[in-house]
């Protein structure tokens, strides 16, 4: 399957924050393929930012052909894979010597960068003429945008709804409290153990209701559910049998899916036991560049993913954030100044070898 010349064909299924890393990284020693429906990468942790401030989007959204201009971009979607070749909804049969799933969570949105730029515009719209604003969510989406609104349009009474027991429960209890703790000092109202029942019958805001029979009323909503992994299009390819009961791809230690030899997964559509981060996702891509570059030169001594150490970090507005670093909770200034100012966009930059400004 190689090129005439004998650089390897690698199929990137997914240019999210694994595969655009792993782009960047192979095109200049492999014939690089990215499959994925839009035509940019967007730093996912930068979009609540986007939402308050449109002219963010600038710098997070970031077009496939910046950060890998010698990649092949197919922008569509893929349906199916095969033994040799991965096919997509706009009729490409791509050959591929190596394959890497990268499809993390399953988000449609613009398909264009001009396009998500002009959602966020409507979205910062949508804000500034409500008075009240109901945030349907309590996961880190749903935190962090009641905070950024909070914190640029502090005028606004936010509502945020969370069917769980506490707020971003992927965190432990103590980084829960500090949430909720900040988020009331901000006057936002939190409903925890409650979902909204008339959400389709809302679009334009009005009186929201609640399991619990509580009323709600807002000029708007936001949904800030949690999104599903993008692997339902492998349920019926060779892959079907990789699949774990979450929809996760089973991989061996070098990243590889589990019983092929050609074919690695990357990032958060894995079943890797450890918290689902982009710069865990980013160390993916970092040893499946070395193990792909080392089995195409013959090698068969491929490298292990040891993990990283857990962290996260969720910010709460322009300053402050609430963080849990190796099973410690804190929040406040300090974790604020690591990622709330910039929200890791100059690091994701240059990471992709952009300029940081
Ligand atoms: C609010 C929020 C804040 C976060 N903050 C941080 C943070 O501060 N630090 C951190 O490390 N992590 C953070 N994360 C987590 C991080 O965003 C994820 O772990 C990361 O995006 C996973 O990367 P991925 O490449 O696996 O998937 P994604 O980034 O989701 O990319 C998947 C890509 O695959 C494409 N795709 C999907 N289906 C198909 C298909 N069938 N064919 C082709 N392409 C397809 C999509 O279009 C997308 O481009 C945050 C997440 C959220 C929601």
């Amino acid at each position: 399957m190689a090129s005439s010349n004998g650089t390897k064909k690698v199929v990137i299924v997914g240019g999210g924050v694994a595969g655009s890393v792993l782009a960047k990284s192979l095109q200049d020693e492999a014939e690089v393929y990215v499959i994925d429906p839009k035509e940019y990468f967007e730093i996912t942790w930068a979009t609540l930012r986007c939402m308050v401030e449109p002219s963010f989007a600038e710098r997070s959204v970031i077009n496939h052909t910046e950060y890998a201009p010698k990649a092949h971009l197919i922008t569509s979607t893929a349906t199916r894979i095969s033994e040799t070749e991965v096919t997509t909804a706009n009729g490409k049969a791509i050959p591929y010597d190596y394959v890497v799933i990268a499809t993390g969570h399953d988000d449609r949105t613009a398909l264009t960068k001009s396009e998500r730029i002009g959602h966020y515009k409507n979205d910062q719209e949508k804000i500034k003429k409500a008075n009240s604003i109901l945030v349907v969510g309590g996961g880190p989406t749903g935190v962090e945008l009641a905070a950024e609104i909070t914190v640029d349009f502090p005028g606004k009474k936010v509502t945020l709804v969370h069917k769980g027991p506490r707020l971003l429960e992927f965190l432990g209890e103590k980084a829960s409290n500090k949430a909720l703790t900040w988020l009331k000092k901000k006057n936002v109202e939190v409903l925890l153990g409650e979902s909204v029942t008339n959400l389709d019958s809302n679009s334009e805001g009005g009186v929201y209701k609640t399991t619990g029979e509580k009323s709600v009323t807002a000029d708007c909503h936001f949904l800030c559910i949690g999104k599903p992994l993008a692997s339902s299009w492998l349920k019926e390819t060779i892959l079907k049998d990789c699949l774990d009961n979450k929809g996760r791809l089973m991989v061996d230690a070098n990243l590889r899916v589990k019983g092929h030899t050609n074919i690695f997964a990357i990032g958060d559509i894995t079943d890797i036991n450890e918290m689902k981060q982009g710069y865990l996702a980013q160390m993916h891509s970092g040893v499946v560049a070395k193990n792909i570059t080392s089995l195409a030169s013959g090698k068969e001594k491929l490298e292990a993913y040891k993990g990283g150490p857990e962290m996260a970090i969720v910010s709460l507005g322009r300053k402050e954030a609430v963080a849990q670093i190796s099973g410690m909770a804190m929040s406040g200034w300090i974790p604020g100044k690591i990622k709330s100012g910039d929200m890791f966009v100059s690091k994701t930059r240059k990471t992709l070898g952009l300029n940081s400004k």
